[in-house]
């Protein structure tokens, strides 16, 4: 907001000549707030109260495979293989969209920081009651100090590679919240230059 209010003051005392390309960095910065005010939304929307969560039986391998085949334009365009493992027939109670959601944020994770060339694996699988989705690439892995840190909003590994890569720090925090809001939990192995690797496990039932 200060960025923004500050442009515009610029532009109304003539100090800061609006060109299209000024105008354009300054509707940049509001896109900018605008992603990051509903990222919050949806963290706050989940965070804290376990009752947001809809719980619902759902077939996890179809809709996992399907998200998983939404995100093959994506890695197509950035060279980056996606391979999916998934295994058949997984029955699960779960809010399906807050899922789809946390999924969805690993993938763009993996897609974001793994450079083109590289390789990503999506996979489903269950074991003794619960299941398991893990997402491993082989991108830019993250710093041992940076590591603890990482689930916490706002966190980001790198500051100036943040700002080029769009990202608010916040996906894994909203992650985080969901598989808990589901009972379970989220962890990450990872080695700085090698790769990172996220496993999400919730139980297969819940009493609804
Ligand atoms: P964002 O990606 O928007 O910055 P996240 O909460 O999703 O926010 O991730 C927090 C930080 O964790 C990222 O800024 C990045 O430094 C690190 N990170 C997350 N996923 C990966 C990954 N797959 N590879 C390397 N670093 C990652």
């Amino acid at each position: 907001v200060t960025i923004i209010k500050s442009h515009l003051e610029a532009f109304e005392d003539g100090v800061w000549e609006p060109t299209p390309e000024r105008i354009r960095l300054t509707v940049g910065e509001i896109d900018r707030l605008s992603k990051l005010i509903s990222e919050v939304g949806s963290l706050y929307s989940i965070e804290g109260t376990e009752n947001s969560i809809s719980l619902a039986s759902v077939n996890m391998s179809e809709e996992m495979a399907r998200l998983a085949l939404s995100f093959d334009p994506m890695f197509a365009n950035k060279s980056v293989v996606l391979e999916k493992e998934i295994e058949h027939g997984i029955e699960a109670v779960a809010d399906i969209a807050k899922m789809r959601q946390a999924a969805a944020n690993l993938l763009s994770n993996a897609l974001r920081y793994t450079d083109s060339g590289g390789h990503v694996l999506f996979s489903l699988k269950s074991c003794s009651g619960s299941l398991e989705i893990l997402v491993r690439d082989n991108g830019i892995g993250i710093a041992k100090s940076d590591l603890p840190n990482i689930f916490e909003r706002f966190y980001r590994a790198d500051k100036s590679r943040a700002r080029a890569s769009g990202g608010m720090g916040i996906g894994l925090a909203i992650a985080k919240a969901i598989v808990e809001a589901h009972g379970g939990n989220i962890r990450v192995e990872s080695s700085e230059g090698e790769g990172s690797a996220f496993t999400m496990t919730i139980p297969l039932e819940h009493n609804i």
